[in-house]
């Protein structure tokens, strides 16, 4: 299969046992969750993965999603608090037990950054409240605009609100650390709202000592992040369009459009883009999907997502191998269909420095095309190549070499890539046809079918591709 699965790992899906048959089922990418879990949770599930991958000859990836500025109420004295539309309640950044009069909330510039007017939103936008009145300091009284109940420690959602807190939180910070020190292949980062934010995540990562630098997926899920999108697809690695919370911040009837638009736009700039939230919900307690969501499965195939994300489904859903088993099924019958492939749409002209190796890696695409070849195959260090390649979506399989295990774990989330590690690259004497053979006897390649190298010449020494060979078996 082309497209890639991710799944959020947690209770119902951590042990090597589910987890082996969420693998052989077609997981490609566990996501651990920093919203939830203890670090030792995490440190567990990062064990179990890489020693299934190694029994299993497997390339599972690990993504590390932070939290973010994210926003919550806090504890009530009672169970809940029912509001009428109209009736009024305090909301305070001060430490304060909830009642029907006031409830703490997790975002200390609160009362200073909200004007009258904005609107707020509870529990995935199940509860909408108007800002009256802020003290400037410690409280602001709302208004509900619908009937609803509040309960205690649920999200807080604020579109219109120009939030002051930083993109990364003290918590975030700390959780960042220690992922830097154990080796995962992609951290995202929630609640994105402009390039800048990737930029000093990025600036982050860099300064640590660590050898294996994770990429940056920028979460979709904020109106600021919409305005700014072009200039964090070319600041990311990767995109997640995050529907969950982007449903409740911008209207929810704009996010299928906004879906389709931010999918072309990293398929222009070369990014992986990831759909998430709410694709298979019903799995978490039945054994099939709705309707709706076999076509919401099939839909972002066809707008041409590299990977598709699922969240409770598989962290605490009764049905985690199950979920994979039917999300595959899904995929496969889209992937039969044509117009999802490469149909000579050339790519944004490249003028920079990877102006030759951007031409070559098009033209790979171009020859694959007109001539039907099985497999394109080529060899990276960076992953560069790869990115490129997959980003014009082939019908030819991609093969992608590299003796740098942490670059082809990272490429698990692309759509398309398959990985092979090989060692000694660099000193290797007739690599293309070593490859090749590699190839033949795994059964990728047989008798007369076509392939393309795209090769580095004279010899591979992390050169750029300059160089296109066809072959026939
Ligand atoms: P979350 O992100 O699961 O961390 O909230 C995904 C989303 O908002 O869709
Ligand atoms: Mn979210």
């Amino acid at each position: 299969m082309k497209t890639k699965i991710i799944a959020t790992i947690g209770p119902a899906s951590s042990s090597s046992e589910v987890l082996g048959k969420m693998i052989d089922a077609g997981l490609d990418v566990c996501r651990l969750n920093f919203s939830h879990g203890s670090y030792d949770d995490h440190l567990e599930v990062m064990k179990v993965v890489r020693s299934l991958n190694e029994s299993k000859g497997t390339m599972v990836a690990l993504m590390a999603d932070l939290q973010g500025p994210k926003i919550r109420l806090g504890d009530f004295s009672c169970e809940s608090i029912p509001l009428s539309e109209g009736s009024r309640i305090v909301f305070s950044t001060r430490p304060v037990t909830g009642d029907a009069n006031r409830v703490y909330i997790s975002y200390s510039s609160f009362a200073a950054d909200a004007r009258p007017g904005e609107t707020i939103l509870v529990d995935d936008g199940k509860i909408a409240l108007k800002v009256i009145e802020t003290n400037g300091v410690d409280e602001v009284t709302l208004e509900a605009l619908n009937e609803g109940v509040l309960y205690p420690r649920k999200g807080v959602n604020l579109p219109e609100t120009s939030i002051s807190l930083p993109s990364l939180t003290e918590k975030d910070l700390q959780d960042l650390h220690f992922l830097l020190d154990h080796d995962v292949q992609w951290i995202a980062l929630s609640f994105v709202r402009n390039a800048r934010d990737i930029i000093e995540l990025r600036k982050l990562i860099n300064e640590h000592p660590s050898v294996n630098k994770p990429l940056i997926i920028a979460k979709i899920e904020k109106p600021q992040a919409i305005t700014d999108i072009e200039a964090i697809v070319l600041a990311t690695d990767a995109i997640m369009i995050a529907r969950g919370d982007l449903g409740v911040e911008v209207p929810m009837q704009q996010v299928p459009m906004i879906q389709k638009k931010i999918i072309k736009l990293c398929h222009r700039h070369g990014r992986p883009v990831i759909v998430a939230t709410q694709m298979m919900e019903a799995m978490i307690t039945n054994i099939r999907p709705t309707r709706a969501e076999v076509n919401d499965v099939a839909n972002s195939v066809l707008d041409g997502a590299d990977a598709l994300m699922l969240s409770g489904e598989t962290s605490v859903g009764r049905y985690p191998v199950e979920t994979i088993q039917i999300m595959e099924r899904i995929i496969s019958q889209i992937e039969d269909y044509e117009d999802i492939y490469y149909q000579h749409h050339e790519p944004e002209k490249s003028t920079g420095p990877r102006f030759m190796s951007d031409s070559i890696l098009f033209a790979a695409c171009e020859m694959a095309q007109h001539t039907n070849a099985k497999a394109i195959v080529v060899v990276t260090h960076t992953g560069y190549s790869a990115v490129r390649l997959s980003s014009q979506r082939p019908k030819a399989n991609l093969y992608v070499f590299s003796n740098d295990r942490h670059v082809l774990l990272s490429l698990s989330l692309l759509w398309g890539v398959e990985g092979f590690y090989l060692e000694n690259v660099e000193s290797e004497f007739r690599l293309t046809e070593k490859i090749n053979s590699f190839l033949e006897n795994k059964g990728l390649l047989k008798t007369d079918d076509l392939y393309i190298n795209v090769l580095s010449t004279p010899e591979w020494s992390q050169g750029k591709s300059n160089t296109l060979r066809l072959g026939r078996v």
